[in-house]
């Protein structure tokens, strides 16, 4: 029998190894189709442990839910195991396939260090029940290793990483298997009772869940409507937060309730029309920037272990002030487009990119706090929460990761609202203090005192921190 073990990749559409399970399996006596058995192993301490916020957890289960039953639509029986941690996975999944008669097991590589760990103690312990793993990259366009400087070393450049980045994807066809037809009469999902006990177990308010859509059906819809409506523009209006003109797919990218070979090849057919063709090139280059930060994760295990990317930062001296940092998470630092961000995250589970990069910049920066707490109160409560894309994009930000422009990058975070929610929109709708100040005096509310009465001041100055931060940076650099 042949076992197909979903992890991060929740869907039937563009999945290899469900389509190699099946068209790889055997067709035994008395049936007429090939046959395959799908698992998930539910670690719930782990989510702990990697501080996966309750809404996305929400929305993995609640995906899970809806796999088990489109695969038993096409014969196919999806188990649960409730396992806890990484550490408990080999001996509880070679126990199932002893059990279930597995002989070959497929899956999707994950790239973490502690996935990656998890993944060899499974193939060794399956290896001595003679069960043979295949391994497959749907969780890229570009297998982490594929692409190598001169040198033979990793791309730690973004701009270089592209130019061979298309070079790859232009020869190589993205996996796109077709959805499975059904297999046997029907199936059932064997884990519907350990999910409906996990859903029971969370505490998420009903106002988040009802915000979001999961699943691959609602996936596959919300990319319609993406290419549809936002593509053409997408390079105009995707830096503006009070536009919805991004795909907002990044939880379904996460979960894998949609592949990012969906994703490229419906931005390559819209290349066709000239309208969209602009659109779906900038929207590609976040395919690629998805792909980066997967590779640095494979091939820089350091980044796994908490460790800045340049190790020279990892001796940067942070300050280690509570107020300031709760001041930050509870969007009450007094410079309005951050504290709009961080309502925005709190309240929704997810934040736009250019706020990302704007709050994840203010707390490194200005307020000079360690990066790695931002990161963590991201992950407890982004929807999308994507070690990766969340370490690269706060070590980006902190100036301890792969940006080309070093330290000196500072975002003026005024600057930032006056350019992106020049009309004050978005500040507005997120901060209600704020809403009688005009397009130009909501941007810098202590020059209207009385306009702003129960909205702080700035918990730190902007003018110095430029300065401070070379300083400390050079100092770093110095004793390293
Ligand atoms: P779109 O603009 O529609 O982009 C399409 C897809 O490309 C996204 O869904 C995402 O999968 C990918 N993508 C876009 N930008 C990036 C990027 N800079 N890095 C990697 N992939 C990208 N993204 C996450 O998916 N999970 C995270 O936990 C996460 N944390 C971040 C933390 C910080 C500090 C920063 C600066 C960025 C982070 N990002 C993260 C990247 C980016 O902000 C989100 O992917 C994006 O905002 C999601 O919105 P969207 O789906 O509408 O994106």
């Amino acid at each position: 029998m042949n076992l197909v073990w979903y992890r991060n990749d929740l869907r039937v559409a563009a999945h290899s190894p469900l389509h190699a399970a099946l068209t790889e399996s055997s067709i035994s006596a008395g049936e007429t189709r090939p046959q395959a058995l799908a698992v998930y192993c539910l670690c719930q301490g782990q989510w702990d442990r990697h501080q996966v916020a309750p809404l996305r957890r929400w929305y993995v289960l609640e995906s899970l839910r809806e796999l088990g039953e489109s695969l038993a639509n096409r014969g196919i029986d999806l188990h649960v195991l409730d396992v806890d941690t990484f550490e408990k996975v080999p001996e509880a999944l070679a126990e199932f396939a002893q059990s279930q008669g597995v002989t070959h097991l497929y899956c999707n590589r994950e790239y973490p260090l502690n996935e990656k760990q998890r993944d060899t103690l499974v193939a060794e312990r399956l290896r001595e029940q003679g069960i043979i793993l295949r391994g497959f990259d749907d969780g890229v366009l570009v297998p982490p290793a594929a692409l190598r400087t001169g040198k033979g070393t990793p791309y730690t450049v973004f701009g270089a990483y592209k130019k061979r980045w298309d070079v790859w994807t232009a020869d190589h066809h993205p996996a796109m298997t077709p959805v499975p037809s059904q297999c046997r009469a029907e199936g059932t999902f064997m884990g519907a009772k350990v999910v409906a006990k996990a859903l029971e177990m969370l505490d998420v308010p009903e106002a988040l869940t009802q915000q979001w859509a999961p699943g691959e059906e609602a996936a596959w819809q919300q990319l319609d409507q993406f290419m549809e409506r936002s593509l053409a523009d997408y390079r105009r209006n995707r830096d503006f937060p009070d536009l919805s003109g991004t795909s907002g797919l990044s939880v379904a990218l996460s979960a894998g309730t949609l592949s990012v070979a969906s994703c490229f090849r419906a931005a390559t057919q819209a290349m066709a029309d000239a309208g969209s063709r602009d659109g779906a090139a900038c929207w590609i280059d976040e395919l690629a920037w998805r792909d980066f930060y997967r590779q640095i994760m494979a091939q820089f295990p350091r980044v796994s272990r908490g460790q800045g990317f340049r190790p020279e930062t990892d001796l940067l001296e942070w300050k280690n002030d509570d107020e300031l940092f709760a001041a930050w998470c509870e969007g009450r630092t007094g410079y309005p487009l951050v504290d709009a961000a961080m309502r925005q995250l709190v309240a929704t589970g997810w934040m736009h990119n250019r706020l990302r990069m704007v709050t994840a910049m203010f707390l490194s920066k200005h307020l000079w706090l360690d990066w790695r707490r931002g990161e963590a109160f991201f992950m407890t409560h982004l929807i999308d929460g994507d070690f990766a894309a969340n370490n690269g994009g706060w070590q980006w930000s902190a100036s301890s990761g792969t940006d080309a422009v070093p330290y000196f990058r500072v975002f003026n975070p005024v600057r930032q609202g006056q350019r992106f929610d020049s009309e004050g929109r978005f500040i507005a709708h997120w901060v209600p203090q704020l809403r009688d100040l005009d397009s130009k005096q909501i941007h810098e509310p202590w020059k209207q005192p009385l306009l702003a009465r129960d909205y702080p001041p700035p918990v730190v100055p902007h003018a110095g921190v430029r300065e401070r931060v070379t300083v400390a940076f050079k100092a770093a650099k110095s004793r390293f």
